[in-house]
C-alpha cells in the first residue's frame, strides 16, 4: 500500500489547480487518473466541438492561455494540450492510466483502490469531473429498437450517424450545437426544446463572458443564492464558439430548417408525444435574456461607462410556429434520437456513506460531510464558474485552505 497526505482523483482542470494549490503548500499528494491528463476533453467531446468560453477565460493557478488569439475558442485538441502542458509546468504528480475502483474509510483518512494497487491518504479530493454519465430521462427506455439511441458522450460527427433524420432531445449548449451541425450536413434535425437559457454570443460590442466576468456574475457564490438547488439544476447557456462568433438560438436553428417541437413527454407506440409548452419557454427564455441585457446595461450606466460601448440592443423574440407538433411518428424516417438531456457524475466507486438518495455527493461548497474529504468541479459548486475552467483556481484556494487547516487539527 502506498501513502499520500492527500490523493486527488482526476486530472482535468480541477484536479490539476487543485493540485497546484497542495504544492504550493507543501502538502504531498498524488492525483490518479484512469486516462491521460485532460481525459475528458480528449475522449468524451464530439469532433467539432470548441470551448464556448473564450481562450482569455481560460485561467488556472499561475498559469493562463497566452496564444494570439485571446477572443478565439480553443477546440479540443488544443484544449488538451493546453491542461497537459499545465500539469508539466505545475510538475503535478499525476499517475496516469489508473483507475479508481473504490474508496472507503479507514484508520482516519481513505483507502483509494485502484487498478494498480491500493494508496491510503488523510484527506481526498473527488475532481473525477461532473458530466462522467449523460443524463438521460427514464421515459427513453421506450425508444423503439431500430432508432439509434445516442447521448453526446457518444456522439462524434454526422458521418457516423446511419442515414435518416435525427431528433435530438434537449436544446442547451450541447443540444443547440449538435442540432445546427447535423442540420449543416444536410440531414432532418427535429430539436425538442424544454427549459433553455437564451444567450447572444456578443453584446453592445463584447463577447457575453466578457460581461458576465465584468459584472460579477461568474463570482456569484452559492451561499448567497436563494434558492441553490434551483440554480444547480439551471440548463447551460445556448451558446458555440466558432471562429465567427456566431449566435446561435432558437431562431438562427428554425431559420436554418431544423423542426422546433416541444419538450419531449412521452414514447409510445413508436410515437414521440411533446407538451404544449414550447411557447411559454420560448418567451420565458427571452424575458430572462433580455434581464441579463437590462442588467449590464445598468452596470454600464452606473459605472458612467455608457461612451465606452455601442448602445443597448435588443432582440427578436424566439418565433414558434404555433402549428408545432404534438406527436411525431418516429418511423416517418427518424433514424437516431440523441438525449442532450444533461449530464451527472459517476461516483460507483466511492464506498463513503456521503450520497443523498438522488446519488447526488452531499457537501457544502465542495467540503464534504466526511472528514478530510472534498468535492471539486460542480455545477455552482462555491461560486457560479465552479465546473468552468476559470473556476477551478478560486474553489481550489478555498478548498486548500480548508484541507491544509484540517491537516493541522488533526495533527494536533
Ligand atoms: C460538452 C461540454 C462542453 C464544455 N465546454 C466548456 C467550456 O467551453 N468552457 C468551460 O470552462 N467548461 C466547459 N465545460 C465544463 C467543464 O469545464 C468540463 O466538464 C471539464 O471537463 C470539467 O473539468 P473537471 O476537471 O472538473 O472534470 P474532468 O475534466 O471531467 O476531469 C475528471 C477526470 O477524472 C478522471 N476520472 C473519473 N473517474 C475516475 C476514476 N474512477 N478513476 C480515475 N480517474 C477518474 C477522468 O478520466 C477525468 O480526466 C464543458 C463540458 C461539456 C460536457
Amino acid at each position: 500500500m502506498k501513502f499520500a497526505t492527500t490523493v486527488i482523483i482526476g486530472a482535468g482542470q480541477s484536479g490539476l489547480a487543485m493540485s497546484r494549490h497542495l504544492t504550493d503548500r507543501s502538502i504531498d499528494h498524488v492525483i490518479i487518473e484512469r486516462g491521460e491528463v485532460a481525459n475528458s476533453w480528449q475522449t468524451e467531446r464530439w469532433d467539432s466541438l470548441r470551448l464556448l468560453t473564450p481562450n482569455w477565460q481560460s485561467r488556472l493557478p499561475g498559469y493562463a492561455y497566452n496564444g494570439d488569439d485571446p477572443d478565439g475558442f480553443m477546440s479540443m485538441p488544443e484544449v488538451v494540450r493546453f491542461l497537459q502542458r499545465y500539469a508539466k509546468v505545475s510538475d503535478a504528480p499525476v499517475e496516469t492510466g489508473t483507475r479508481v475502483m473504490n474508496v472507503r474509510q479507514r484508520d482516519g483518512g481513505y483507502e483509494v483502490l485502484t487498478n494498480q494497487g491500493q494508496w491510503h491518504c488523510r484527506t481526498l479530493v473527488i475532481a473525477s469531473g461532473s458530466c462522467n454519465i449523460a443524463a438521460t430521462p427514464s421515459l427513453s427506455a421506450a425508444l423503439p429498437r431500430k432508432v439509434m439511441s445516442l447521448t453526446p458522450l457518444q456522439y462524434r460527427n454526422p458521418d457516423r450517424l446511419p442515414d435518416g433524420g435525427v431528433m435530438i432531445v434537449g436544446a442547451s449548449a450541447s443540444g443547440i450545437q449538435l442540432a445546427r451541425e447535423i442540420q449543416a450536413s444536410g440531414r432532418r434535425v427535429v430539436l425538442s426544446v424544454g427549459e433553455h437559457v437564451r444567450m447572444p454570443r456578443a453584446y453592445r460590442g463584447r463577447d457575453i463572458q466578457w460581461w458576465m466576468d465584468a459584472i460579477g456574475a461568474m463570482d456569484v457564490r452559492y451561499d448567497a443564492m436563494e434558492d441553490i438547488e434551483r440554480a444547480r439544476r439551471l440548463p447551460s447557456l445556448q451558446l458555440v464558439g466558432t471562429p465567427e462568433r456566431v449566435t446561435v438560438d432558437l431562431n438562427s436553428l428554425r431559420k436554418a430548417g431544423v423542426e422546433l417541437v416541444g419538450r419531449l413527454v412521452g414514447l409510445r407506440d413508436g410515437k414521440a408525444h411533446f407538451s404544449g409548452s414550447l411557447a411559454n419557454f420560448c418567451a420565458l427564455a427571452d424575458l430572462k435574456m433580455h434581464r441579463l441585457l437590462a442588467s449590464i446595461d445598468e452596470w454600464v450606466r452606473s459605472s458612467g461607462r455608457n461612451d465606452a460601448f455601442p448602445v443597448p440592443q435588443r432582440y427578436e423574440p424566439t418565433a414558434v410556429d404555433p402549428q408545432a407538433k404534438l406527436s411525431l411518428d418516429l418511423n416517418d424516417g427518424i433514424s437516431t434520437l440523441i438525449w442532450a438531456t444533461g449530464y451527472r457524475p459517476d461516483y460507483s466507486w466511492l464506498d463513503v456513506p456521503v450520497l443523498d438518495r438522488k446519488g447526488r455527493i452531499r457537501h457544502d461548497g465542495g467540503v464534504v460531510p466526511a472528514p478530510g474529504m472534498y468535492v471539486m468541479g460542480l455545477p455552482f459548486m462555491r461560486r457560479r464558474k465552479s465546473s468552468f475552467i476559470d473556476g477551478a483556481g478560486d474553489d481550489a484556494a478555498d478548498l486548500a485552505v480548508h484541507l491544509s487547516l484540517s491537516l493541522t487539527r488533526a495533527a494536533a
